[in-house]
């Protein structure tokens, strides 16, 4: 089997009459660049870089995530880039920094919230990542985002951090922003916050574990924690109509992305490209290739109509 995979190696994903699918690949570190070429993926559609906290013992300097980002761009070589700012707390410990102690820490202080709390360290990274796209685009994203007031403390930050490089005479260079949609506020919300950004990207993990109220890191939850299930599929039809009308590119980054049964249905549904384990891309290239695009659009509108995970699954499991 992985002989047979191996000769989507050099081709773009497509649909079988040829539509052409933008496959990107979820990455944590530098180190994993080099894998992409190995699944030809058409570039990075989710660097999480909080990765980059987990060995250290203090916070990399603006210089040093300015050269990390620079390196990011030049292994990429005119692909794709797209950064997740930090994205610590909740299930995401770092040793460089002292998390507040919290009764539920998956909704406490995470993801984009600690960063208004500590602006400097926000400003810290998008300092070097406005430095680091003098020097090619990037695409930056914010997580746990839930509503328009965050973006607007985020785009004074920026706006502050330019003002500062420009006063220092240091090059820069502009970003595409968007956020990645992992909680149902979010999705409620997009209509105020989608005329400010030019993509967005759903994250399934944390959309699931705040639409169910079930912690993604318990495994006594599983049944709680459908990956697949009526209530995701919804949110995810919404959030895709809500961003067609603002013409604003969606992409799905969260595992759910990763499975090659649902995968073509989610394209079926409307989302414009796929953010995934670098391990499952040459599946996901296997299983795009099999049927036509009208075909997923079709199993888009059945799994839909369908009301219980089981019959999901089940239908999942008949169609290819
Ligand atoms: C998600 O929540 O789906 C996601 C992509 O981000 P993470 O798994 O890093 O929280
Ligand atoms: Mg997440």
């Amino acid at each position: 089997r992985k002989q047979q995979l191996q000769k989507f190696k050099h081709l773009p994903a497509t649909t079988r009459d040829n539509v052409i699918i933008p496959l990107l690949a979820n990455v944590g570190s530098l180190s994993e660049f080099s894998l992409l070429s190995d699944v030809g993926a058409d570039g990075i559609g989710l660097f999480r870089t909080e990765f980059m906290l987990m060995n250290v013992s203090v916070m990399p300097t603006e210089n040093t995530q300015y050269g990390l980002y620079c390196d990011a761009l030049q292994l990429l070589d005119g692909k794709t880039l797209t950064i997740r700012t930090l994205d610590i707390g909740a299930d995401k410990e770092v040793p460089c920094l002292t998390l507040p102690t919290e009764d539920n820490p998956a909704l406490g202080v995470r993801g984009t919230r600690y960063f208004l709390a500590h602006p400097q360290l926000l400003k810290t990274q998008l300092r070097a990542i406005l430095r680091a796209a003098n020097h090619g685009k990037i695409r930056l994203m914010f997580p746990m985002i839930n509503q328009v007031e965050e973006l607007d403390c985020l785009f004074d930050l920026i706006e502050e951090c330019k003002r500062e490089l420009d006063n220092e005479e240091r090059g820069f260079g502009e970003l595409d922003y968007g956020i990645v949609v992992e909680t149902p506020a979010a999705v409620m919300n997009l209509a105020s916050m989608l005329p400010r950004l030019h993509f967005i990207s759903i994250g399934t993990n944390d959309l699931t574990q705040y639409a169910m109220a079930a912690d993604r890191t318990n495994p006594s939850l599983t049944k709680a924690y459908p990956s697949l299930s009526p209530a995701i599929l919804k949110l995810i039809m919404m959030t895709i109509a809500e961003s067609k009308q603002h013409g604003v590119p969606v992409s799905v980054c969260g595992e759910l992305a990763s499975n090659p049964k649902v995968a073509p249905i989610l394209i079926g549904m409307g989302i414009d490209e796929l953010s995934v384990n670098v391990n499952s891309l040459l599946e996901l290239k296997s299983s795009f290739c099999s049927q036509d695009l009208s075909t997923y659009k079709k199993w888009a509108q059945d799994v839909l109509r369908l009301q219980r995970i089981e019959e999901l699954n089940h239908y999942i499991s008949h169609c290819s």
